[in-house]
């Protein structure tokens, strides 16, 4: 398999595919070495993690300039995704004992009974390239933890990364055997659905998502599903628009819109439309679009270069049912899978911009009248992952906050993840929680343990 620059379309390394046989093999393996992983303390597990945080602390620059190579996220984006590891490791370190241990919930006469959690077995990570530390690392770690082994396969369009990432377990002290990589595209994905897996977890598309829970339904595999998303954000008109534009700009282009919670729709309320669309304009126009590896760069190319007809079809769709382009629109003129950072008005939901998951540097803004028109356009939608409101009224925000249905809502932010809170979908975003306590909690099955004492 190539491993393709996404800037500059040169090949930058060459990978063996893994073969189904050596899938299989690898799930076998896995198998024999997770007792042996599971009967450690929770604490000789946690100690091992925590050096892999170490090493990931110590090659910030080399392993941010691969990842940049690979997807084209800018080099100093990737600094910042692996700068933020060490606070969502930190939380599954200090958490996880407690998350598992056995609970006492009755004892009356001699009868006593506990919960007691024990690990799934050997899971499957297949993750997606967007933010490779983040999202393998919500799934791996806590995996680890909990005594499982893992079978990880990164995105075919993160390998390298993927690669590093097992290196440092090993060299950590993970043992070879407990967590193992597997690459190559989708077919290795499937390869791996098919062998005999305790849980796969995946990050990744809703089309690809529903592929995963179908093909081991009918083994009652545990699935989590963590997908993509079209999420909202209101603007209010007693906000400043220019803080409120400057904050959604970037929630919206970020990693070029390659977020699963990036800002995909926005309804701005018609008494502060003028000056928050002007000021939106402004801060995009603003956006530096250049070579990744330039700490200048803001907006790079596009991952898959493949992504650029769905959002050229986006654009010309919404154009024909009316929609005005105030800025960008096309390909940019640095070539390749570079886009320009775009803003359309005069949006409504017959389109396919404020409809289906856009992953790119480019954003609807529709006026509303009303809370309740703002509250049913959000909810208008067969995804669920995130939802925000920009307003100065704290009653106004949670009125709006508590009626749509997303698994993560923001009042005053955006395009946030927090270690410490349940990251998870609602309908088309997904199935499960990855962080928070019931981001440990996915990675065991519970036993009911019941004692007749004396
Ligand atoms: P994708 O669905 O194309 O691929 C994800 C992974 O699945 C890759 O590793 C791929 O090789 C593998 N795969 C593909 N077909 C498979 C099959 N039939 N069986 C098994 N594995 C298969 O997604 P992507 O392009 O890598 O990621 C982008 C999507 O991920 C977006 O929709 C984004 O919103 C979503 N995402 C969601 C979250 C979240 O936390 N909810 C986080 C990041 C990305």
């Amino acid at each position: 398999m190539k491993i393709v620059n996404p800037a500059t379309a040169l090949v930058i390394g060459e990978v063996a595919e893994t073969s189904p046989t050596e899938v299989a093999v690898a799930v076998a393996k896995a198998r024999s070495a997770q007792g042996e992983w599971a009967d450690l303390l929770v604490a000789e597990r946690v100690e091992i993690v925590a050096r892999f945080k170490e090493l990931l602390g110590a090659n910030i620059e080399r392993l941010a300039r691969t990842l940049s190579s690979e997807m084209g996220k800018p080099v100093k984006q990737a600094r910042n995704e692996l700068n933020a590891m060490p606070g969502r490791i930190d939380f599954f370190l200090e958490h996880t004992a407690n998350a598992i241990a056995a609970e006492k919930v009755y004892d009356v006469d001699g009868m006593v009974e506990y919960v007691r959690y024990e690990p799934l077995g050997v899971v499957a990570n297949i993750s997606a390239w967007n933010y490779p530390y983040f999202v393998g690392s919500n799934v791996f770690v806590p995996a680890l933890l909990c005594g499982n082994a893992v079978i990880y396969k990164p995105s075919e369009l993160a390998t390298l990364t993927g690669k590093a990432i097992a290196e440092l377990l090993w060299e950590a002290g993970v043992p070879k055997d407990v967590f193992q990589i597997v690459v190559g595209d989708g077919s290795v994905g499937a390869a791996l659905l098919e062998a005999p897996i305790d849980g796969v977890f995946f990050t990744g598309s809703w089309p690809t998502g529903k592929k995963i829970a179908s093909a081991v339904a009918a083994r009652m595999v545990r699935v989590q599903l963590e997908l993509g998303g079209k999420d909202p954000t209101y603007v209010c008109e007693d906000v400043d628009p220019k803080a409120a534009a400057e904050s959604l700009s970037d929630g919206a282009m970020y990693n070029a819109g390659q977020s699963c919670c990036s800002v995909e729709r926005i309804y701005v309320n018609e008494a502060i439309a003028p000056a928050f669309i002007e000021a939106f304009v402004e801060s995009v126009k603003g956006f530096v679009v250049g070579e990744p590896e330039n700490d200048a760069t803001y907006i790079g190319p596009l991952a898959r270069s493949q992504q650029i007809a769905v959002l050229e079809a986006q654009v010309a769709d919404a154009v024909a049912k009316g929609a005005k382009v105030l800025v960008g629109g096309k390909r940019h003129a640095l070539g390749g899978s570079y886009f320009e950072p775009t803003v359309l008005t005069s949006v409504n939901h017959t389109m396919s911009v404020m409809r289906e998951e856009s992953f790119g540097p480019i954003i609807g803004i529709q006026v509303v009248k009303s809370d309740d028109e703002a509250i049913a356009l959000m909810n208008d939608t067969d995804y669920g992952l995130t939802a925000g409101v920009y307003t100065k009224d704290e009653a106004r925000a949670r009125n709006v906050l508590e009626q749509v249905s997303a698994g993560s809502v923001y009042w005053n932010c955006c395009d946030r993840v927090s270690p410490r809170l349940p990251w998870t979908g609602r309908r088309g975003s997904g199935i499960g929680s990855t962080l928070g306590t019931l981001g440990i909690r996915a990675f065991v099955q519970p036993k009911a343990w019941h004692e007749r004492r004396g």
